[in-house]
């Protein structure tokens, strides 16, 4: 299922939009149109300052949509220090928390690490100071402006100071947990960093839910003088608290699969099929073979496509005898399936992980030829051996 749309590219990155940012964006517009504006320390709304509907809610789209780019320039400040790293940017998606950059590849350096963590924070704090100079200025020598304008000023300024604040605490993954994460890598191996890291940033989460849940939101604290509760902060813990163990469970798979390359990975028995087999009979193959997924030959040996039992699947049973593997594979047709034999097989994971695929064709690096390949499975099965989990 396709849950964000591309709305355009800044800096080369695609900027996606996913269905939940749908929601917010509604919400916030609904919210600002018809919240009072005296209602809490910080303008939150123009409700009641005897605007038309309809000059209401435009202001309050403009208002939130602007928002919403200060929080994609924010993205772009860890972007634009990553790609200066030499890590690719896939992209950008703003969704119901904010917005995520993702990269190729979180560099395992420190050093790196916090400077891409940090400039997110620190472009919310430039932006959020100029709005706010901008508003404590024209209050200094009290221009009368048109009073929407000033609270679109101060909302921006402010949010972006709350946002670049709230990124900065060290509940990894969030920017701050980076920055410790970075900090405690100087001190022990990457793995044993992340591992501490994600356990504060889980303790963290633990004490959003109880703030959300306890009336004790700092949040609504500021904004109210009063404290109350949030039920969007236990949702967002809920979030950071899986996002933090993905990233865990990643970085540990990773860093046991280093120095391990794809020839000590690959298979070289059950790897291909000849492009003019029927169906019928791959089926057979597969299921004798307890293999779900080949290489697709030609009679010479070239690589002509992929095909898995997922493929096979999909072609309606009364229709299997009459087709042959060529009529149903994957045809191959990009070099990104294709990987070398003495390439590390942490980048073959990669790769699939990126692409969606289930396996690799394998080449000699010598010969070009193919050799073998490598399957999600197989390297799943070799990383639970390695950590002796059976
Ligand atoms: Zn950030």
């Amino acid at each position: 299922m396709r849950t964000s749309i591309q709305v355009g590219r800044l800096l080369g990155i695609p900027i996606k939009l996913h269905f939940t940012f749908l929601v917010i964006l509604v919400l916030f517009i609904l919210g600002f149109a018809n919240n009072s504006s005296t209602e809490y320390r910080i303008p939150l709304g123009l409700g009641d300052l005897g605007l038309t509907p309809l000059i209401r809610y435009t202001l309050s789209a403009i208002t939130a949509i602007l928002f919403f780019f200060t929080l994609l320039l924010h993205e772009l400040g860890h972007s634009y220090v990553a790609m200066k790293y030499g890590t690719k940017i896939n992209s950008i998606t703003l969704f119901f928390f904010g917005g995520l950059a993702m990269m190729e590849e979180i560099p395992k350096s420190p050093e790196k690490e916090w400077r891409i963590a940090i400039a997110g924070p620190l472009m919310s704090f430039a932006i959020g100071a100029l709005f706010c100079s901008v508003y404590i200025g024209l209050n200094a020598l009290h221009v009368e402006f048109y009073r929407p304008a000033e609270i679109f000023v101060l909302v921006i300024g402010s949010f972006n100071i709350m946002l670049a604040i709230f990124n900065l605490i060290p509940a990894f993954p969030m920017d701050g947990g980076r920055v410790f994460r970075a900090f405690l890598a100087t001190r022990m191996s990457f793995v044993e960093a992340t591992k501490k890291a994600v356990l504060v940033g889980k303790i963290f989460a633990g004490m959003m839910v109880l703030a959300g849940l306890l009336k004790a939101d700092p949040i609504i604290f500021i904004l109210t003088g009063e404290w109350g509760y949030n039920i969007w902060l236990p949702l967002l813990a809920i979030f950071l608290y899986l996002a933090a163990t993905e990233e865990e469970k990643a970085t540990i798979t990773f860093a046991s699969l280093e120095g391990i390359k794809v020839k000590h990975v690959m298979r070289t028995d059950r790897t291909s099929v000849s492009e003019y087999m029927p169906l019928l009979e791959l089926v057979r193959k597969m299921l004798e073979e307890r293999t779900a997924e080949y290489v697709v030959v030609n009679d010479s040996g070239d690589l002509k496509g992929f095909i898995t039992i997922t493929t096979v699947k999909k072609v309606p049973v009364e229709q299997r005898h009459l087709l042959s593997v060529s009529d149903v594979m994957s045809p191959y047709d990009s070099i990104g399936r294709l990987i070398s034999n003495e390439e590390e097989s942490a980048e073959a994971l990669k790769i699939m992980i990126r692409d969606k695929l289930e396996f690799l064709a394998v080449k000699d690096d010598k010969s070009g030829d193919f050799t073998g390949i490598i399957t999600r499975k197989d390297l799943a099965i070799y990383i639970e051996m390695l950590s002796g989990r059976f």
